[in-house]
């Protein structure tokens, strides 16, 4: 039976829906965006869903997942419903849906309490990796009140409550969208050019390309390596690169002085990505350079600014160690890149960050019905 939620539009106004309830439906949306196939008639479908109330047929659908936020039709909207910045706030309702702890709810619809978390879970995380270093004089006077055993497996608790919580929400996901996975469909790609097809598109960003191909774009005609889709290209792999670089270093203990050892030298590549692309990506927002920028929750403002302190700090340690510099100014520089770091890892399941997950899902799911 179709279930109806009269409340579901003023719910997705909470996570950063505009007033798309303005729309009348006139499809400057779905003529303009790049991404409105015969199968797919988005953004317009997806509004119309918000706009009934259809809370699980808008949970089991993969188009959501299929924007890439680049404005084009908020632009040419004439109602200024913003269908743009409605996909966006649909893709944190369904993430808050998906996660089972109700914890991403709270992030996205309640920015003080986000700064709350972010700073409880940073102090938290600072008295963890003192257990890392029980010898300091710090950490003595920590464990004096709060004992070494409870910090540490505190920690590894909620580690695991970060990875459970991933795979509820990934496991959620999946059973919603089998259920509404089009049966009639007889002819799908099979699941391995499916997976091949959406791992492509990560290294190519090729539908991201497509944006913004209006003649009035803002980013028509502009230098490749400053668009969009590449400034996310180089966030995605320069974190992934550093991501497999630390594991690397983790698994072999990689000397800290050997600078050319290969995971060295993929860090030092994939941070310069990462650092490049957030840098571009903060300075869109800041100077708001279309109207899809114009308009950052702190969720944005925070996972940014997250992803380039991360990595300026890990160039000032890589820079220390190279220079042999164990100063007070070093420590501390690397207490605040490790607590951002794991704060990244931490937050991944109850973030924006959890789209990394979410996305290529949806896509393997979109891909399957392009027989
Ligand atoms: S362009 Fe605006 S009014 Fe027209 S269908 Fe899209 S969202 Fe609705
Ligand atoms: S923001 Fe861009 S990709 Fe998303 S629906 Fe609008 S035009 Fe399409």
């Amino acid at each position: 039976m179709t279930k109806i939620d009269p409340h579901f539009a003023d719910e997705l106004k909470k996570y950063g829906a505009k007033d798309f309830d303005a729309c009348f439906n006139c499809g400057n949306c779905s003529a303009v965006c790049s991404h409105s196939e015969k199968t797919v008639s988005f953004p317009r479908m997806t509004l119309r869903l918000g706009m009934l109330g259809l809370k699980k047929d808008i949970l089991s659908s993969v188009e959501p997942w299929l924007c890439y936020s680049c404005g084009d039709c908020t632009e040419t909207c004439p109602r200024q419903a913003g269908p743009g910045q409605y996909l966006a706030a649909v893709r944190r309702y369904a993430i808050s849906e998906y996660e089972p702890t109700g914890l991403t709810r709270l992030i996205f619809k309640n920015p003080p309490a986000f700064v709350a978390v972010t700073m409880l879970i940073a102090v938290f995380l600072g008295f963890f990796l003192f257990t890392l270093k029980p010898e300091h004089e710090v950490a003595r006077w920590i464990f004096n009140w709060l004992p070494y055993d409870v910090i540490h497996n505190l920690g590894l608790v909620i580690f695991g409550f970060t990875g459970l919580s991933m795979a509820w929400g990934v496991l959620s996901m999946i059973i919603r969208l089998n259920r509404n996975d089009d049966k009639n469909v007889t002819s799908k790609v099979g699941i391995f050019k499916a997976i091949w097809m959406v791992l492509s598109e990560a290294g190519t960003m090729d539908r991201y390309k497509d944006c913004d191909a209006e003649e009035d774009s803002h980013w028509r005609g502009k230098p490749w390596y400053i668009q969009p889709w590449f400034v996310h290209w180089s966030i995605m792999w320069g974190f992934i690169g550093l991501l497999v670089a630390t594991s690397l270093d983790f698994i072999f203990k990689d000397p800290a002085t050997t600078i050319w050892w290969p995971s060295r030298i993929l860090g030092t590549i994939s941070g310069l990505f990462m650092i490049f692309g957030t840098s571009q990506a903060i300075n869109y927002r800041w100077k708001k350079v279309t109207l899809i920028y114009s308009e950052s929750s702190p969720a944005d403002w925070t996972f940014l600014w997250f992803l380039w302190i991360a990595g300026i700090t890990g160039f000032w340690l890589e820079t220390s160690v190279a220079l042999g510099a164990d100063n007070i100014a070093t420590q501390l520089v690397f207490l605040v890149h490790t607590i951002i770091s794991m704060e990244l890892v931490l937050l991944f399941a109850f973030s924006k960050f959890a789209h990394a997950f979410y996305r290529p899902i949806a896509l393997f799911y979109h891909y399957r019905n392009q027989a």
